[in-house]
C-alpha cells in the first residue's frame, strides 16, 4: 500500500508550487488532480506517471466526492506514491481533510502538503494586501457558493459587520447577492471590492468598485472563474500597490 501526499498546487503561477510539491509529484506514481492545479505542474511528473482528472469536464459535473475519495484510495492500492493535486491549498475548500479521514479510515497513509491560498496571494498579485497596518486587523476567507437566503446558511452574515476584510472563494455567480446582504447588514454602500478573476496567471483580470456598484462593473466586464471576491477598505491600496497588472 502506498502514501497520498493531499498537494496543494497553489493559485496558478507554477513558480508558486511549493519545493516539497515540486518533490513528490516528481517522484508521484500516479497524480490525480482537478481542474483548478496549472496542468505544467504535470509536466514535472516522472516518464511512466499515471494523470488521473477528477474534475469538471466541459458542462459535466464533476465526480461527487465519495467518488473522489475512493480513486484515491485504489490508487492508494496500486502505487507507492499518490499525489492528490489541489489548487491553492487542500485544507482551504479544498476537501483535503475529508479525502484524509477517507484514507484513515482505510488505513492508507497520508500527508498534508500546503498550497499557496488563492485567498491571499490572488489579492497579493492584484496589489491588495488582506490585512494592513491602520486599514483592516483581520481578514475572513468565506465561501460564496451558498446561496446568501437560503433559510439554514452556515455563513454568519451578521458576523461581516466588522470592518475587517473579506475574501469569499466560490461567489462569483452569487455577487449580487453577496453585496447586497452585507449592505443590509450595515456594512456601507461605498465599502471598496474587487473581483479578481484568473489570479496570479497571465490572464489575471480584476474590476473594482463599491458593494453598491460591483455587480454592475463585473457583468460590463468579461469577468470569468475562477474569481474571487475582497471585500474592505484594504482594496483602496490597489492604486498604489498594484504591480502587476498593465491594463485595466
Ligand atoms: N483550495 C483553493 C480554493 C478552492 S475553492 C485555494 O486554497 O485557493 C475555489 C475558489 O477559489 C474559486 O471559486 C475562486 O473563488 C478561488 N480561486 C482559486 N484560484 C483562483 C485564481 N487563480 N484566481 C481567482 N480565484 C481563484
Amino acid at each position: 500500500m502506498g502514501k497520498v501526499y493531499l498537494t496543494g498546487a497553489g493559485p496558478g503561477d507554477i513558480d508558486l508550487l511549493t519545493v516539497k510539491a515540486l518533490r513528490v509529484v516528481r517522484e508521484a506514481d500516479v497524480i490525480i488532480y482537478d481542474r483548478l492545479a496549472n496542468p505544467d505542474i504535470l509536466k514535472e511528473a516522472k516518464p511512466g506517471c499515471e494523470f488521473v482528472y477528477v474534475g469538471k469536464q466541459d458542462g459535466r459535473h464533476t465526480l461527487p466526492q465519495d467518488q473522489i475519495n475512493e480513486v484515491i484510495y485504489q490508487n492508494a492500492l496500486k502505487h507507492e506514491n499518490v499525489v492528490r493535486l489541489k489548487g491553492g491549498d487542500p485544507l482551504v475548500f479544498g476537501r483535503g481533510g475529508e479525502e484524509a479521514k477517507y484514507l484513515r479510515e482505510r488505513g492508507v497513509k497520508f500527508e498534508f502538503i500546503p498550497g499557496v491560498t488563492s485567498a491571499i496571494s490572488v489579492p497579493a498579485y492584484a496589489g491588495i494586501p488582506v490585512t494592513h497596518r491602520g486599514v483592516a486587523v483581520s481578514f475572513k476567507v468565506v465561501t460564496g457558493h451558498e446561496t446568501p437566503n437560503k433559510k439554514e446558511s452556515q455563513v454568519d452574515w451578521e458576523a461581516m459587520k466588522a470592518d475587517e476584510t473579506i475574501v469569499f472563494l466560490m461567489g462569483l455567480h452569487n455577487l449580487r447577492t453577496i453585496a447586497e446582504n452585507l449592505i443590509r447588514i450595515g456594512r456601507p454602500e461605498e465599502t471598496p471590492c474587487a473581483v479578481i478573476s484568473k489570479g496570479t496567471t497571465p490572464e489575471q483580470k480584476s474590476v473594482t468598485g463599491t458593494l453598491a456598484d460591483i455587480h454592475r462593473r463585473v457583468a460590463e466586464a468579461d469577468i470569468q472563474t475562477p474569481a474571487l471576491i475582497v471585500v474592505g477598505k484594504v482594496v483602496e491600496l490597489k492604486r498604489d500597490l498594484e504591480w502587476i497588472e498593465e491594463a485595466e
